[in-house]
């Protein structure tokens, strides 16, 4: 990685910090919110190779949009059309209640650039991970699983692009089926 790339992702990881400095994980560990981000863009660069900067910046800054003051023209002025639009193509429509949001990105991932698909693969596994590592409060097993068929109702229709990001939302989606599974037999036995 050249200075340069190596100093768009170190500028990406530094904004993000400071756009989320107050937000926390929804999840009863209260994790900072950058510890997602990081987990995101770990999750991309390794599935990579560390190949593409602009990406693994992308990843940082994907939630930018959507959950802070952010501006779309503040991440071209800062980092470029690319990691801008790349930003943007992984943003929901705020405006548009939640339930269509949620169908919106079923219908709408596979006319997502293959860039944008493998950020969204990344980001439904962090998510489906975090749902057994520290799962949201009050959320019940029925609402934690219907998050889990909708991230696969996602994610299955952009499948085979990268097989180590495949593997690895396979493998959190797997576990977190058997640990809230176990969780509903504990409590019915
Ligand atoms: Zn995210």
């Amino acid at each position: 990685m050249s200075d340069t790339r190596l100093t768009l992702v170190t500028r990406a990881a530094d904004f993000a910090a400071r756009a989320h400095v107050a937000q926390h994980r929804k999840g009863l560990a209260e994790e900072p919110y950058v510890n997602h981000l990081t987990e995101v863009a770990t999750l991309l660069a390794e599935a990579t190779g560390g190949e593409d900067a602009a990406l693994i910046a992308a990843a940082y800054l994907h939630d930018t949009l959507e959950d802070t003051a952010t501006a779309y023209e503040d991440l071209v002025t800062h980092f470029g059309p690319d990691v801008a639009k790349l930003v943007g193509e992984v943003t929901d429509n705020k405006s548009l209640p939640k339930a269509e949001r949620k169908r919106l990105q079923v219908d709408t991932v596979t006319r997502k650039s293959s860039r944008a698909q493998l950020l969204k693969i990344a980001d439904k596994t962090s998510n489906v991970r975090a749902l057994v590592s520290s799962p949201p409060a009050g959320w019940s097993k029925t609402r934690l699983m219907d998050y889990i068929e909708w991230a696969e109702a996602v994610v299955s229709q952009v499948r085979g692009r990268n097989p180590i990001l495949d593997a690895e939302f396979i493998t959190a989606r797997d576990n977190a089926r058997r640990e809230i599974s176990a969780k509903i037999d504990e409590e019915t036995t």
